[in-house]
């Protein structure tokens, strides 16, 4: 007889091959779509917008990469032009841009990491409402949006894209109030999530930061012009200048005479918190984030490890790009010598989303190359803004003992990352995360360096000159680290209550 344990496996076997079955031979759910954005508006410019637009989301390009958009408006209709690809490889023509009418337009620069790519889930989204156009751009991800959009489909509404953002459109449309701030204020309550939105109607340009705070958006104006965008970068390359940061939960509704209207939607919450990967990773290092630049807040981050774990080296060098500040921080704070142990191609793409761990490693190589006239016979300390999967890490130490370098230590600029993102920041699930699922000496032996060492969480609080951290009150959004997620997961837990339902259901058919 075989015992109830053996059983038991067997069942939840025959389940797993059975979900796996139904997975294949289902139709296609949406899946719900992870996306780094970047988002770009202006109103009442003194010519036609669509070519500063596409400088601003130029600037913004580091924030997505796979397509762009540019919504327009010159007092009569919209234009709304999209493409995959960079900004620059279609909206940099005379001839697309001069067909791109206004004085006003928002623009969108995307990069979604699961499905979706197509043209049809490019922003700007467009859409006739009863009472003039609207055209919106989002940054974030939301947490509802299957559950939202479950609700929207079964009480009769059409989305044509797979797109979470679409959602804002569809609650927006059908809105009872008047105008349309009004029926964007209307909306939001329902949805949870990070959002950075920004909208263009007929007579103003509506920015929007979620209750949280967590993706940025930051106002300023070209000459009386009021402009929005993602970070402070995109105001740089077109000569605005900057006014302030949207505050989490505010509404801006700016119109062409260079007014600027706020209205604070959620009250000022005790949880805002912004999150802490724009700050460590993906803003661009120039940018200002809360009065900050964001390339001196990581080079104290870089500081701060070298407080917490220095190593006595010959060369202190950064993995290029993103570990550049930190290493010089780091360097500076040791004293030791800083070096470019690696030289980067900057040909190559990117090489964090790739289908296949084979694929990402081959282009990890292609990226970077081991600068053997430097690393020859030394010791050398790699710094990296973060480790994700680990496979830039593995790499990098391999090919730098090929090139003769005497010891490889690795210094991460950020806490272990513990948990997936779901506001917007490329994350792979937990299983893939390297320090989800192996101790700080099982990662060091599997990248294969002589020693390892992240920065600690409440060391990272101290080099943003916020920290310890508060429990009760983090000034960031670190869920990354802590696992203390800032809004609910209602599509998550949904997702896990119906596979718990399921699976003992199948349990007791089978028993
Ligand atoms: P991994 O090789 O998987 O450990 O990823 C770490 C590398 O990817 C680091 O060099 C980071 O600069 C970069 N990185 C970290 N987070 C992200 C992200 N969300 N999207 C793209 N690249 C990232």
């Amino acid at each position: 007889m075989p015992s109830q344990d053996t059983r038991l496996l067997a069942a939840q076997r025959r389940f797993l091959e059975r979900e796996q079955r139904r997975a294949i031979s289902a139709p296609q759910l949406p899946r719900a779509l992870n996306e780094e954005c970047g988002v770009f508006g202006m109103i009442g410019h003194t010519g036609d917008a669509a070519g500063t637009i596409a400088l601003g989301l130029h600037a913004l390009q580091h924030r997505g990469q796979e397509a762009a958009g540019i919504a327009t408006f010159d007092g009569e209709q919209f234009y709304n032009e999209k493409a995959l690809g960079l900004v620059s490889s279609h909206f940099m023509s005379e001839k697309v841009v001069s067909q791109i009418k206004g004085n006003s337009g928002i623009g969108h620069t995307r990069y979604s990491t699961t499905g979706g790519s197509g043209l049809r889930n490019v922003q700007p989204f467009y859409a006739d409402l009863d009472r003039g156009g609207l055209a919106l751009a989002h940054n974030g991800n939301l947490t509802n949006a299957r559950t939202l959009r479950t609700q929207l489909i079964r009480e009769g509404r059409i989305f044509h894209t797979t797109s979470d953002s679409e959602i804002f459109v569809k609650l927006i449309s059908q809105s009872r109030r008047l105008s349309i701030p009004e029926r964007i204020m209307d909306s939001l309550p329902a949805i949870e999530g990070a959002y950075a939105l920004i909208a263009m109607t007929h007579d103003a340009m509506i920015g929007v930061r979620d209750p949280v705070g967590i993706r940025p958006l930051v106002l300023g104006k070209l000459g009386d012009a009021p402009v929005l965008a993602s970070e402070t970068c995109a105001f740089d390359l077109i000569g605005a200048d900057f006014i302030r940061e949207v505050q989490p939960g505010e509404m801006v509704i700016c119109r062409a005479d260079g007014s600027i209207e706020s209205r604070q939607i959620f009250p000022p919450q005790s949880h805002a918190r912004s999150c802490v990967f724009e700050l460590i990773y993906f803003a661009r290092p120039n940018s200002f984030i809360e009065d900050e630049c964001v390339y001196e807040l990581r080079k104290r981050l870089g500081a701060q490890l070298a407080k917490e774990s220095p190593v006595e080296a010959d060369v202190i060098s950064p993995i290029p790009d993103g570990g550049v500040p930190a290493a010089i921080g780091y360097a500076n704070e040791t004293h030791q010598s800083y070096d470019m142990a690696l030289i980067r191609g900057h040909y190559a793409g990117r090489t964090f989303i790739q289908p296949t761990q084979e694929l990402r490693e081959l282009g990890v190589a292609r990226k970077l190359s081991p600068n053997k006239g430097v690393v020859e016979g030394k010791r050398v300390v790699l710094i990296d803004d973060s480790i994700v999967r680990g496979t830039t890490s593995k790499k990098l130490t391999r090919l730098l003992r090929r090139a003769g370098a005497k010891e490889v230590h690795f210094r991460i600029a950020c806490p272990p990352i513990l948990w997936p993102d779901y506001y917007g920041i490329d994350m792979p699930s937990r299983e893939e995360l390297m320090a989800a699922n192996y101790t700080v000496e099982e990662i060091r032996e599997h990248i294969g360096a002589d020693s390892l060492a992240f920065l600690s969480v409440d060391g990272m609080y101290e080099a943003f000159g916020k920290g310890p951290r508060d429990p009760e009150r983090p000034a960031y959004s670190d869920h990354c680290f802590t696992g203390k997620y800032p809004t609910p997961l209602t599509d998550l837990d949904r997702l896990k209550q119906v596979a718990k339902v399921e699976q003992l259901s199948f349990l007791a058919e089978t028993s």
